[in-house]
């Protein structure tokens, strides 16, 4: 028996019960990674870590007698392609919640059926399957995180499957890795399951400040693992077990955030376009040149310039800037979410449709908010969270003369001092609050 294993999200030997099933009930397994060409436009930088994150697991797979079997076009027809060269009776994939990736399973389930082979559907990309647990009194998702959270921790979670041993391959092409594309972001992390479980083995380490760190700006206290996780390069099941074992309640329950998306986007798959609920506050503004200054990190608020600057050096923002960040375009500048969205979807290493789009909703005011009503004044943010300035003066060279906690509000600088800088003055906000930042 022969098995085509198509991966997707799950580029991994360890904990893909996609990979393991086919290894323990065929004699012969293909896996396979289908580069479609179309997406690595989309994000530089995430074509980047998927390329690396292919070599490492072809490298994987090589040394246990297999191979990635690597073909460019459209996954349905490449793997039935496939499928029927090497005479593959059984095709497996891990089942997914985008719109793209259902589309892709209803197409591979439509082909199996006409060519007689048998699709499996594996679990893998999630820690709960995205439908499995279900709000009581009806509805086919959970629209809050709290009682999510609840029925989350007392879920039953899949058994982590073994890393197999050997792999047989077919007699096949193996595909050549196109050249590596040369992303956007020059401190962007290195993709791969070898760069992921090292990064995890340091993590595992710091795990117990979790809790006490992960608001810390310049501590840079979270895992940096989502990357990692974007593209399964790391099985959330086996983090969520690691993290278990440590009593690291505080990271379980950001894990928890992601399944949580998960399954929003399960049920709502139009998540990335459409608002939940209607805006909570005006209509959007147009304003081009606002979007502009934002994006390129010259709004004239530092600790939301260092965010935004963050994202480009490394392709990767910490969560706290996020929010801020976030919340300065829509609330403050009052740009829709969507343009927030579209930008981190082009920068981020961990930029995916459920997380990116569930978080700009929340931050929006449009998402599964309890409180959608909620501001976030960056200078209190700032004060809070980098109470030194140092993660602002990290990323903001123009601004590294400046000592201490000073740096957030350069507007309050003797004119003098605020002249020299080579540094814009405070974008106006559209709203009456922005009086924080009138001296
Ligand atoms: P840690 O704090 O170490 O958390 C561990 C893991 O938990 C993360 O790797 C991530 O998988 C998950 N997690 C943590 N916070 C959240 C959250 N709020 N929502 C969902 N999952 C979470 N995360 C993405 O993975 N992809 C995105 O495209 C994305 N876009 C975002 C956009 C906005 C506007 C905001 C406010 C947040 C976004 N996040 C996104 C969530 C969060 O910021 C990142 O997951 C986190 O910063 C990743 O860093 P870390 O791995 O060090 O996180």
């Amino acid at each position: 028996r022969t098995a085509v294993v198509l991966l997707t999200r799950d580029l991994r030997v360890h904990d893909n019960p996609a990979l393991a099933a086919a290894c323990a009930n065929a004699d012969q397994v293909v896996p396979l990674f289908v580069l479609d060409p179309g997406l690595g436009r989309l994000s530089p930088n995430r074509s980047r870590f998927l390329h690396q994150s292919l070599a490492d697991l072809r490298t994987s797979l090589r040394a246990r007698g297999g191979d990635l079997v690597l073909r460019a076009g459209d996954p349905v027809e490449e793997a039935m392609k496939l499928a029927r060269e090497v005479g593959a009776t059984m095709l497996g994939v891990a089942a997914d919640v985008t719109a793209y990736a259902k589309n892709r399973e209803r197409r591979l389930r439509d082909a199996c059926d006409r060519e007689r082979v048998s699709l499996r559907l594996f679990p893998g990309v999630t820690i709960v399957d995205p439908g499995e647990l279900r709000p009581g009194g009806g509805g086919s998702a959970y629209r809050v995180f709290t009682p999510y959270h609840r029925a989350w921790t007392t879920a039953k979670w899949r058994d982590e499957v073994a890393t197999p041993g050997t792999i047989t391959l077919p007699d096949v092409a193996a595909g050549h890795l196109p050249a590596m594309p040369s992303g956007e972001s020059p401190e962007a992390a290195a993709g791969g399951e070898s760069a992921g479980r090292r990064r995890l083995t340091a993590w595992l380490r710091d795990i117990d400040a979790f809790g006490e760190r992960h608001d810390d700006l310049p501590g840079d206290g979270t895992s940096r693992l989502s990357p990692y996780l974007r593209f399964g390069c790391l099985s959330p099941r086996a983090l969520a077990g690691a993290a278990t074992a440590r009593d690291a309640e505080p990271f379980l329950r950001q894990l928890c955030w992601r399944d949580f998306y998960y399954q929003v986007a399960n049920t709502f798959p139009r998540i990335a376009t459409t608002p939940f609920r209607p805006n909570a506050g005006d209509e959007w503004r147009d304003d081009p040149e606002a979007l502009t200054h934002w994006q390129e990190g010259r709004t004239g608020v530092p600790i939301v310039d260092a965010g935004m600057r963050q994202l480009r050096a490394e392709g990767w923002m910490h969560n706290r800037a996020r929010l801020i960040t976030a919340a300065f375009l829509t609330k403050h500048l009052g740009v829709d979410w969507r343009h927030g969205l579209r930008w981190f979807g082009r920068w981020l290493l961990d930029g995916d449709v459920p997380n990116n789009s569930g978080n700009w909703q929340w931050v929006a005011g449009t998402g599964n908010d309890t409180r959608p009503y909620r501001r976030f004044n960056p200078i209190r943010q700032a004060r809070r969270f980098d109470p030194e300035g140092v993660y602002v003066r990290r990323y903001i060279p123009e601004l590294a003369s400046i000592d201490g906690p000073a740096v957030h509000e350069p507007w309050r600088l003797p004119d003098g001092a605020r002249r020299r800088l080579d540094y814009p003055g405070p974008l106006e906000s559209h709203r009456d609050e922005a009086v924080w930042l009138r001296p």
